[in-house]
């Protein structure tokens, strides 16, 4: 079977991935001579760094997804597939996909990342991501769920389970997600669950390292801290997690804790898709890329964002996995085809360092700029305004706005409603049972 796109004149640009780097390539290409054919498994770009807002009940998905086709309404060169890409045949330029067969002339892939589980099949099996909205939102349903059931528990040591909330990595995404959590033990939860004791709540995040935020500053990484235990987290530097069995989690020191969540945020993995050589793969299962964007050791295909890896002498050890270096890397590179088309010299890529930041509280918040580093409530307004623009569609970020500006003023978040997916003609229990508590 084939995909079913017209074979025309134009050279074929397929890109797999509608994330930060593939999306802005497409747009960027969009207006070019060539084809654009665009593949992701979702028919939506997806905002990744508000994905713990939505899994804290603070905004819906909707609002951080964009669909993937409203971009393109005016354009008749670029065509959309909502495909899962399945493997590449190198040698007759074509991939595999869940809607057929799909040719191309240069393939771009932009698959990102996916949760990194270091090989622990049991801790992959209990724990909780967050890559996709999809995990986002059974985390919120899983949280509020496990909320309900605490209720009704009457075992002081069974409901901890239920109340309790292990997060492993002091990344971004966990200090972000251990932040709101207690943002939300402290202002929202003694409103719903008066008959909770809320102050019995505890909050765990686990760093395997001796700081938090480490590819940030040392005053981000301390502040973050300092912010972390003033608003009660108990915050584990030092140590890792080496188990999880569902209810207990257990410690490379030999301690556990008790808990019937975690939220792995401890690592990340590239999403490759089979049929590139073993020598065009490295560290972290990315694709080794020269400054061009190529992949090394095979012709017409490219990778860009979290799934490349590439030197500058600046980075020797690779770019951050961020999305500020899948969109200039997409913008480099949709310059490159535009210039070889026109049969000018392709440029070299260099990254643009515009800083790092990350949100812990009400706020609080840390920000590095190269030749700035600030922290406090001035940091938190700049980290909800660089969000807020870099939200695509002026709806969503209308939405979020008012969202924001209504959970500042009424300390309330208005989405604590758990919404089941996926079986809904079966009973609670039988969700449960299957690990499916969404
Ligand atoms: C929770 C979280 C918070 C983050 N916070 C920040 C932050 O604050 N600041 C920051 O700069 N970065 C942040 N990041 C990282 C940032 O989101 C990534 O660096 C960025 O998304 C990388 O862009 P990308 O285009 O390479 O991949 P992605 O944006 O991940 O896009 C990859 C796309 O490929 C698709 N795809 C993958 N495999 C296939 C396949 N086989 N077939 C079809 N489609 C496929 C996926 O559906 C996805 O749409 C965060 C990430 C996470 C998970």
């Amino acid at each position: 079977m084939k995909i079913n796109i017209p074979e025309t004149d134009q050279e074929r640009i397929v890109i797999v991935g509608g994330g930060f780097g593939g999306l802005t390539l497409a747009r960027k290409l969009a207006k070019s001579n060539y084809q654009i054919v665009l593949i992701d498994r979702n028919n939506f770009h997806q905002f990744q760094p508000l994905f713990y807002q939505v899994a804290m009940a603070g905004l819906e998905p909707s609002s951080i997804l964009f669909p993937l086709r409203k971009t393109f309404h005016r354009y008749d060169n670029v065509y959309i597939r909502v495909a899962e890409v399945t493997g590449i045949k190198l040698a007759e330029k074509r991939l595999e996909t869940s809607l057929g067969i799909c040719n191309f002339d240069h393939l771009i892939i932009a698959t990102g990342a996916d949760t990194n589980f270091f090989g622990n099949q049991q801790i992959a099996d209990k724990a909780i991501p967050m890559k996709s909205v999809s995990e986002a939102l059974f985390l919120r349903n899983t949280i509020l769920n496990d909320y309900e059931i605490a209720l009704s528990t009457t075992d002081f040591d069974d409901r901890q389970g239920y109340i309790d909330i292990v997060i492993v990595g002091g990344g971004p995404t966990g200090v972000e997600v251990a932040g709101a959590l207690a943002e939300m033990r402290k202002n929202v939860l003694p409103k719903d669950y008066p008959e909770l004791d809320c102050s019995e709540i505890d909050i765990y995040l686990v760093q395997s390292s001796p700081q938090l935020l480490k590819g940030m500053s040392e005053a981000a990484s301390e502040k973050a801290l300092e912010f972390l235990t003033e608003l009660g987290v108990k915050v584990i530097l030092n140590n890792r997690v080496v188990s999880y069995d569902g209810e207990f989690v257990e410690m490379k020191d030999g301690s556990r804790i008790q808990s019937r969540k975690v939220i792995w945020a401890a690592g990340i993995t590239g999403s490759l898709i089979p049929g590139l050589p073993e020598g065009s793969v490295t560290y972290g299962n990315r694709l080794k890329v020269n400054r061009y964007n190529e992949v090394e050791g095979v012709d017409n295909v490219y990778a860009l964002g979290d799934i490349a890896y590439m030197e500058e002498e600046e980075y020797p050890q690779g770019h951050p996995q961020v999305a500020q270096v899948a969109i200039q890397q997409a913008k480099q590179l949709a310059d490159n085809f535009k210039k070889r088309a026109a049969g000018k010299e392709m440029k070299e890529f260099s990254y643009r360092d515009l800083g790092s930041m990350a949100t812990i509280g009400r706020r609080l918040a840390v920000v590095d700029l190269p030749n700035w580093k600030f922290q406090g409530t001035f940091a938190w307004f700049v980290w909800l305004f660089v969000h807020l623009f870099a939200i695509l569609g002026s709806r969503n970020k209308l939405v979020v706005f008012i969202n924001w500006v209504w959970n500042y003023l009424f300390y309330d978040q208005s989405l604590r409603l758990i919404i089941r997916t996926g079986a809904p003609w079966k009973k609670m229990d039988d969700v449960i049972d299957e690990g499916e508590r969404g």
